[in-house]
C-alpha cells in the first residue's frame, strides 16, 4: 500500500512542478545578497507563485512556476504555399501534360504543360478563362478561343 503512494507520488512530481508548502525552503538566487540563498516559503500568492523570503537578508520576492512548455501544440495552421498546392496536384494527376494553347479547351483538373510556365493543373475553369496551379503560383490562361 505504502509503495503505491509513493510511486503515485513520484509520478506527479516528475510531470507536475507544484508549489513547495508554506515553511519549505528553496534555493534561490538572491539579488540583494548576489548570491543564491535558501528562502522560505512564506505564503502561496496563487496556484503557481509564492512569497518567499530570503533567509540571510529577509528581503522579500516572488517565487513563480515556469509554465511546461507544450510540445506541437501552435503553429499547424498555415496555409500551404503555391508550391506544396502544386506538389499535392501534381501527385493526384500526374506530370502527362497537354501542351498548353490557347485554342484548345481545359476542363477541372486538366494537366497542362506550358512552354513558360512548366507543368500546370486547372484548378478552375470558365468558358474563355482557366485558373492554373503552377509550380510558383496560380495564374489565369485564356483557352477556348475561337
Ligand atoms: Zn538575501
Amino acid at each position: 500500500m505504502a509503495t503505491e503512494e509513493t510511486k503515485k507520488e513520484q509520478q506527479t512530481d516528475e510531470f507536475i512542478q507544484r508549489l513547495p508548502a508554506v515553511a519549505k525552503k528553496l534555493y534561490l538566487p538572491c539579488k540583494k545578497c548576489d548570491a543564491n540563498r535558501f528562502f522560505v516559503v512564506v505564503a502561496h500568492k496563487t496556484e503557481k507563485s509564492a512569497k518567499v523570503q530570503c533567509e540571510i537578508c529577509k528581503s522579500n520576492k516572488t517565487f513563480t512556476i515556469k509554465k511546461a512548455r507544450k510540445k506541437g501544440a501552435s503553429k499547424r495552421s498555415k496555409a500551404p504555399t503555391a508550391q506544396q498546392v502544386w506538389e499535392t496536384l501534381k501527385g493526384k494527376f500526374g506530370i502527362d501534360g497537354e501542351a498548353y494553347g490557347m485554342r484548345n479547351t481545359f476542363e477541372v483538373n486538366s494537366v497542362i504543360d506550358h512552354k513558360k510556365f512548366g507543368l500546370g493543373y486547372v484548378i478552375h475553369a470558365e468558358a474563355y478563362k482557366i485558373e492554373v496551379a503552377f509550380e510558383d503560383g496560380a495564374r489565369f490562361l485564356v483557352h477556348n478561343k475561337q
